[in-house]
């Protein structure tokens, strides 16, 4: 198939040592000739603006070309240089942008290169394409909450199940309405009447699991039981008294990601529904009140809101995480480990008793982690592997650009016989000689692509692993330094080192009962060794460090015998 070139070409009085519009047009034709290319004089356009004038008037060949490039009239354009095409790089940009996606290249004859969007350009576009969905995505989002808003302010179902009602079809047969569940709705007044008089979350939460009594919504691991935040959560339902309310958090988008933000008061929806009342204004009076004394005196006390490890050690029974609680050594106050569930929701949801002193656990855990991971040795280790890894990688590039180099040298040599054949031939035998060199010269662009891809790769590798040690020797001295001395680090360093988390089990021992700890550990993301984080050159892969899946560190083994700390 023939490729149909189109010529821009563009000059303006300003611009003295710029070829003449007639020398651009030639140099384009001769340009096209040589590969082959037909040429309809129809497609060759041309404009006397400066580099900075966009106005209609002035650009007329070049909207010209523009419509007829997404029209699908051509295949490529040819032009003398990317200054042809103006001077405003979002504009520019932007067309570039559009003829690619319409399958149309830019060629400059000066160079004999193709326009290629490199990342500046490419990021340029995708931002103003960002911007337009984004604000598509905030008008959906806000005629979203309008259709829920007109919902609930005729009393329909905004929202999923609620505990203490059916969701029954409206009498108007449109959508679906609440009404009363009478068993359910006991079952709240009790849950209203006992926090009145005094009863803990968690005794409620206890006795109603162990009563057989179905939660409002059974979790995802199947465990059927009452949660005291749960319950909190319903103590504070408007719509036990018959009030319907709704708008208090919305989603909105932040940095491209949806999250919930509180709305002002004036958003809030609220409309009276009498028969939706399950507990009486005075009840539900005495519990609110209740919760905010409770929230006033929890707020005076100033404990401390997280420990070293708390969401980070998971109870081995359960699963469930493990949460710091009061306990006693001897006759002296002290903070443990122990299962949040069990504490929660008693000994049928788990079954664990393990209570670990927090400073022990802590200083074990720390000690640990400076011995084994801590150290130049481990990441010498990585470093080495990550080095190899990509060592591989970069002979088997090398391998590739030899094949490729010796595939386009001989495609270029048959272009140049074709070219010439073409050229000395007869007028009408030239076409077949043409034909012959379009297709070469389309698989030689092709060629050339991988090759300059393949070409650049190892060095940008290379370049980036001698970055990713200066980084990561810099780091560990820097950990080494924070995880004594800075908690809050600390922490945050324990929870990159096993994303998922350690695992407590008990692990009895002669003297007492110790805890085992295990957990999956991921070395390299501590030191930053992770090459899927770091701007990495557009044709090669992602790179993850091989060793992140399968490094696992028993902490068992050292902590039982070397480290002794116990549960
Ligand atoms: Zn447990």
């Amino acid at each position: 198939m023939t490729v149909r070139a189109a010529i821009y070409a563009r000059r303006s009085t300003d611009e003295h040592q710029v070829e003449s519009l007639d020398t651009q047009l030639d140099n384009a034709r001769r340009y096209a000739l040589k590969r082959g290319y037909s040429l309809d004089m129809a497609h060759e356009f041309t404009d006397t603006a400066s580099r900075a004038e966009f106005a209609p008037h002035r650009r007329r060949g070049f909207a010209a070309l523009r419509d007829a490039a997404l029209a699908g009239q051509f295949d490529v354009v040819i032009v003398r240089d990317d200054s042809r095409l103006g001077g405003d790089m979002l504009r520019v940009a932007t067309f570039a942008q559009e003829l690619t996606d319409a399958g149309v290249k830019i060629l400059f004859y000066s160079t004999g290169d193709e326009m290629v969007l490199d990342n500046e350009m490419t990021r340029l576009v995708a931002v103003m394409r960002g911007f337009a969905s984004e604000s598509e995505r905030r008008r959906i989002a806000s005629r979203t909450r309008e259709s829920v808003e007109r919902k609930a302010r005729r009393g329909l179902v905004a929202g999923g199940a609620v505990y203490g009602y059916r969701n029954v079809p409206a009498a108007d047969g449109a959508g679906r309405v609440r009404e009363v569940d009478p068993e359910q709705a006991a079952i709240v007044r009790e849950i209203f009447e006992r926090y009145a008089d005094g009863e803990g979350l968690r005794t409620v939460a206890k006795d109603l699991t162990e009563r057989g009594i179905t939660p409002p919504r059974v979790r995802k691991d199947g465990l059927g039981a009452w949660a005291p935040a749960a319950i909190h959560a319903m103590l504070r339902r408007p719509l036990y008294v018959g009030r319907i309310e709704w708008g208090h958090t919305h989603k909105t988008y932040k940095a491209g990601t949806k999250v919930r933000t509180k709305t002002h008061a004036h958003e809030v929806v609220v409309v009276d529904a009498p028969h939706l009342r399950i507990v009486p204004e005075e009840l539900w009076q005495a519990v609110q009140a209740r919760i905010e004394r409770n929230e006033r005196h929890s707020t005076d006390g100033g404990r401390p809101t997280s420990y070293l490890l708390s969401g980070i050690l998971r109870c081995g029974e359960c699963g469930g995480p493990l949460s710091v609680v009061n306990g006693k050594k001897g006759y002296d106050p002290i903070k443990v480990y122990t299962c949040c569930r069990r504490r929660d929701r008693g000994g049928q949801v788990c079954a664990s008793t393990l209570r670990r002193q927090v400073e022990t656990v802590d200083t074990a855990v720390l000690a640990w982690v400076s011995r084994e991971v801590m150290t130049e040795e481990l990441l010498g280790r990585l470093l080495a592997a990550l080095r190899g890894r990509l060592e591989a990688r970069a002979k088997s590039q090398g391998d590739e650009v030899e094949a490729l180099e010796r595939q386009a040298a001989k495609l270029r040599a048959e272009v140049d016989r074709f070219a010439e054949l073409a050229l000395e031939a007869p007028a009408e035998a030239r076409g077949v000689f043409f034909a012959k060199v379009g297709e070469r010269q389309k698989e030689l662009t092709a060629l050339e692509a991988r090759l300059r891809t393949a070409k650049t790769v190892p060095a940008a590798m290379d370049l980036e692993v001698r970055r990713l040690e200066v980084d990561a020797r810099r780091r560990l001295e820097e950990l080494r330094e924070a995880i004594g001395r800075n908690p809050v680090e600390a922490r945050r360093f324990i929870q990159k080192l096993f994303p998922n988390g350690l695992t407590a089990t008990p692990l009895p021992t002669p003297g007492e009962r110790r805890m085992r700890l295990v957990g999956v550990s991921a070395p390299g993301r501590l030191f930053g060794i992770e090459l899927g984080n770091s701007a990495s050159p557009a044709g090669f892969e992602t790179l993850r460090h091989p060793q992140n899946a399968a490094f696992s560190l028993d902490l068992a083994r050292v902590a039982s015998a070397r480290m002794g700390f116990a549960a």
